[in-house]
């Protein structure tokens, strides 16, 4: 009998993240246990709700928005997007600069479909948002990672980007914030990385998805805004900032030095193109949802849900023994590492299996954000705080007994 394998182009991509420990959960599911889910920054299902006006805009639109639209999207939404870059002093961007797309997922592993030859190179941080890495193996390039460092608040090494550049590196990546770690990086430090990708002749891609996701008083640097003279491109959408990840609307934007890059934006419009365009019904917020009142800053001071749960973890996780974790500032994940010495911990993926089967608790070893050694996992802290204590008091009675091995 004639039987079907995966394309060998799939063989090189690592995508763990939803790997063995989410099977495993799923299936203790259907087996009818209940699972604490700490595992998708997914803001919905724990009670976090759209703006009022976003979903009345939705349902008002919808009759209007049957056909497909400009495969950019449709005008206002990229006005909308065109402004929201002018207030964040991206530069050099116009209406043709700016691709809607379905989340931003698409439009990542687009616009590394549209760059890469086999071999060549994009620098990403590790640990990572893995759809990165995975797309630019996709693509045929390869994943070089970088080393974030946890003792300097997991801000990226500028020296460790330096010494992984070669002849084929063309575009660094980077996350900020930061998933999986809740860092905001200064603008000190981007001013250091836009400067090594301005000596090498890098395109720079910005992940910004969780820009308006910053606590303490911090404020969001745009990477583009400090690199007029290279071409960047800037992600970023609503999935997380409008808790509609199931929307499916994300943006690109390109900007700076545009001629550098005429070729290359003639292979992501053909691209664009390609898929027709991304849901209209969804562009059609977009415009409300960036003017006027942002209704999730309420959740990111004190008092608000993202802070409150936030100050909450980040105690918890550090009064476990054997369990350190660098204070998020932004977005809504945790990083902790975890005593491998004290726990005999050799494996991430084991561990948190093992948590999971003996505790009903769901969370992601490092190794799915291409972090290589076996000592960290990530927590979302997206449910309410009587669902992180019950988790933290779990992990906290698992370690008291926990010797892998
Ligand atoms: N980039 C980062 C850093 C993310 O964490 C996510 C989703 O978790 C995405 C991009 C994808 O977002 P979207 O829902 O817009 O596809």
């Amino acid at each position: 009998m004639r039987t079907f394998n995966k394309a060998s182009k799939l063989e090189n991509v690592l995508y763990d993240v939803r790997g063995p420990v989410v099977d495993e959960a799923n299936r203790m599911e259907e087996n009818g246990m209940r699972v604490l889910k700490l595992n998708i920054g997914n803001p919905a299902p724990f009670g976090f709700q759209a703006p009022e006006e976003v979903i009345q805009d939705i349902r008002d639109n919808i009759v209007n928005c049957q056909g497909y639209s400009d495969s950019r999207g449709i005008f206002a939404a990229r006005k909308a997007i065109m402004q929201y870059a002018q207030l964040k002093h991206i530069p050099n961007v116009q209406m043709k600069d700016i691709f809607t797309g379905n989340g931003a997922s698409e439009l990542i592993q687009l616009s590394l479909n549209a760059l890469l030859n086999t071999g060549d190179e994009v620098l990403i941080p590790s640990p990572d948002y893995p759809l990165w890495t995975a797309c630019t193996n996709l693509a045929g390039g390869k994943a070089v990672h970088y080393i974030c460092d946890e003792e300097s608040d997991w801000y990226p090494d500028p020296a460790d980007i330096e010494s992984k550049i070669t002849p084929k590196t063309k575009a660094i990546v980077i996350i900020n914030p930061n998933n999986p770690t809740g860092a905001l990086y200064p603008r000190e430090l981007l001013e250091k990385i836009v400067d090594i990708a301005r000596r090498h002749e890098l395109i720079i891609f910005s992940d910004e998805i969780y820009d308006r996701l910053v606590m303490d008083g911090l404020e969001h640097i745009s990477t583009a805004s400090l690199a007029p003279d290279l071409f960047c491109v800037t992600f970023s959408g609503l999935s997380k900032s409008h808790m509609v990840c199931g929307f499916r609307v994300g943006w690109m934007i390109l900007s700076g030095n545009k001629a550098l890059a005429r070729d290359y934006i003639a292979g992501i419009n053909m691209l664009s193109n390609m898929r027709l365009c991304s849901n209209v019904p969804g562009q059609s917020i977009i415009q409300t949802a960036l003017g006027g009142y942002q209704s999730v800053n309420e959740y990111t001071v004190p008092g608000g849900r993202i802070y409150d749960q936030r100050e909450f973890i980040c105690k918890a996780l550090n009064d476990i023994p054997g369990i350190s974790a660098v204070r998020p500032k932004a977005a809504f994940y945790i990083f902790p590492k975890i005593d491998t010495k004290k726990f005999n911990i050799t494996s991430d993926t084991q561990f948190a299996l093992d948590f999971l089967k003996e505790k009903r608790v769901l969370i992601i070893p490092g190794s799915g954000f291409n972090w290589k050694q076996p000592d960290h996992f990530r927590v979302v802290y997206l449910p309410r705080v009587a669902d992180l204590q019950s988790a933290t008091d779990k992990l906290a009675h698992f370690l008291e007994h926990y010797r892998q091995g």
